[in-house]
């Protein structure tokens, strides 16, 4: 073990005590049973949808017990970092309501009482706690070299045993203290790793608040704590990070992924080794995406559903893709409606301990579900805020159409048994409601357009003509048919299939082809809402110029 005059002159002579952290970050005034949480994210410039899962699942159970969750930025990989990492949490975080109680993006002036929030500028916090180990003897300082280390796993592997720096595969657990004074004395570089107790094949048990009691293989590797002093500052490893953060920082609830299940027992040797109380865990299954017939982790590289980015940018409802989040948590949520969802607070024993699977297919229902219900305004508040960021076009459409694009939105929604479902994103708008605006509808001129399915072009200008000629908007719905029965009836349709396929010949179509041109010309598709009600929308004299356009 090394002298304490050794360890201390590794360190800056006014770094603090523990003690000093431990007084300036006392326990929380929390109630009994309140969770303090938070969410860690690395600042990748990625948001994962995963992470806003996490996140949600964070607050809404310190937000559900009378706790606190906070934000702390991982930043301790600094070549995965990227710059302007903030920016897209922010914009997430908004997006989705997540903005923490503390922390940066909390909107307080100092993030709050517990910070700094960002790990690359907890250095001089981590140092006081690595000095500590250092002089307890439970820590010491390793020189092995990147070959060094790569010759022992292959020596390890040779003889098939677990890899890793523990017992006789240690080479600086134990080494000549002499030896290491002069090492450090010629500033040689060196990691600090954690001098583990554990041995190799014993199991160690603990509990964790998803998955109740969980037992594994106990840790005995001398996992670093400390990265090398080669590169300044001077940043702790994941591990060390996490039990310094969340002791000091006073969670009481680490909910994080369970890609960190099998790291538990190292941290339980942290925790225990530096004297703190142990904080609890709930490792949250991630999400899954189907492929084939089997499933696999949601991935950032393969699957663009895996970005927060993809649903901000098809501007799914983002209180719908909540409702569909907390489904997954806590399924069934199915039949509760959103609002008294989003207000029931999730409850840890209602997790599945498998990663549930994220289908777009019931997203978009679930979201065009809810879409439905809303009122016309809220619609097209919606549609206009996402096209703020992404379609500028349509904010000065719709800024120009305001009573158009309301009495559009509410064809077929009011006053109906089964409202329209055609909108499962904001960004659907252009395609299932741009034709109602006459600055997004592009006029069908060509009477042998495709969409006319084929009928003589000659007769689908005369159709056009004939019905502008004597276009009547007034009347209700059976009324205003009457004029397309009529119109398709003077220019020989026949009335209808049975009649049609008696003698194909006789006729150039039945009055579905008629109609369809019609409607062709008017909504630019061929198919629409009904008709008249869209008519209605657009009034007799727009109609009367997209009829007009291919005669
Ligand atoms: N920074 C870690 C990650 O992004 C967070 C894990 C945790 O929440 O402790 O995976």
């Amino acid at each position: 073990m090394l002298d304490r005059a050794t360890v201390d002159s590794l360190f800056p002579a006014d770094l603090p005590e523990t003690e000093e952290w431990e007084q300036r970050y006392p326990p929380r005034e929390v109630g009994d049973g309140a969770f303090v949480t938070r969410f860690g994210p690395s600042p990748t410039g990625f948001v994962h949808i995963g992470g806003i899962y996490t996140a949600m699942v964070s607050r809404d159970l310190a937000h559900s017990t009378g706790g606190t969750y906070f934000l702390r930025i991982e930043d301790t990989d600094q070549a995965r970092e990227v710059a302007g990492a903030d920016v897209q949490f922010a914009r997430a975080f908004d997006a989705f309501d997540l903005r923490p109680d503390e922390g940066p993006l909390s909107g307080h002036e100092d993030d709050g009482p517990y910070g700094p929030y960002r790990q690359s500028q907890r250095g001089e916090i981590y140092l006081s706690f690595v000095r500590e180990l250092l002089r307890r003897g439970l820590a010491y300082p390793d020189f092995a070299t990147k070959e060094e280390l790569a010759e022992i796993s292959d020596a390890q592997k040779k003889l098939k045993l677990p890899t890793g720096y523990y017992g006789r595969w240690a080479p600086w657990r134990d080494a000549d203290e002499g030896e290491v004074t002069r090492r450090l004395e010629a500033g040689d570089p060196y990691v600090v790793r954690f001098r583990s107790e554990g041995k190799v094949g014993e199991r160690v048990a603990f509990t964790d608040r998803l998955r109740g009691r969980v037992e594994a293989e106990d840790n005995h590797n001398d996992v670093v704590i400390l990265k090398t002093s080669a590169t300044e500052p001077r940043l702790p490893t994941y591990h060390f990070a996490h039990v310094v953060d969340d002791h000091l920082m006073r969670t009481s609830l680490v909910v994080r992924g369970d890609e960190w299940l099998s790291s538990v027992p190292t941290h339980l040797q942290l925790f225990t080794a530096l004297g703190f109380p142990q904080v609890e865990y709930a490792h949250l299954a991630p999400l899954m995406k189907q492929e084939g017939s089997s499933r696999r982790k949601l991935s950032k590289r393969k699957d663009d559903e895996a970005s927060v980015d993809f649903y901000l940018q098809a501007g799914y409802p983002t209180d719908a893709v909540l409702y569909y989040l907390r489904g997954l948590a806590n399924s069934p949520l199915a039949e509760v409606p959103l609002a008294e969802a989003l207000a029931t607070p999730l409850q840890l024993d209602r997790f599945q301990s498998a990663g549930p699977l994220v289908d777009m297919v019931k997203l978009a229902d679930i979201c065009a579900d809810h879409i439905a219900t809303l009122p016309a305004a809220d619609v097209l508040a919606g549609v206009r805020g996402w096209a703020q960021e992404y379609d500028s076009t349509l904010v000065e459409v719709l800024d120009e159409n305001e009573k158009l694009a309301l009495a559009a939105i509410d064809v077929e929604r009011v006053g109906v048994d089964n409202p329209r479902k055609d909108l499962a994103c904001w960004s659907e708008f252009r395609t299932a409601y741009g034709f109602f605006f006459p600055e997004l509808f592009s006029d069908v001129t060509d009477p042998a357009d495709e969409r006319f399915n084929g009928l003589d072009p000659a007769l689908v200008a005369r159709l056009a003509e004939d019905l502008a000629a004597r276009y009547v908007q007034e009347g209700d719905q059976p009324t205003w048919f009457q004029q397309i029965r009529d119109l398709a009836e003077r220019h020989g349709f026949a009335p209808n299939p049975k009649t049609y396929k008696k003698d194909p010949d006789a006729y150039p179509g039945m009055l579905r082809d008629a109609a369809n041109v019609i409607r062709v010309l008017v909504t630019g598709a061929q198919r629409s809402p009904d008709l008249y009600e869209v008519t209605r929308v657009l009034g007799g004299d727009e109609v009367v110029r997209r009829i007009r356009a291919v005669a």
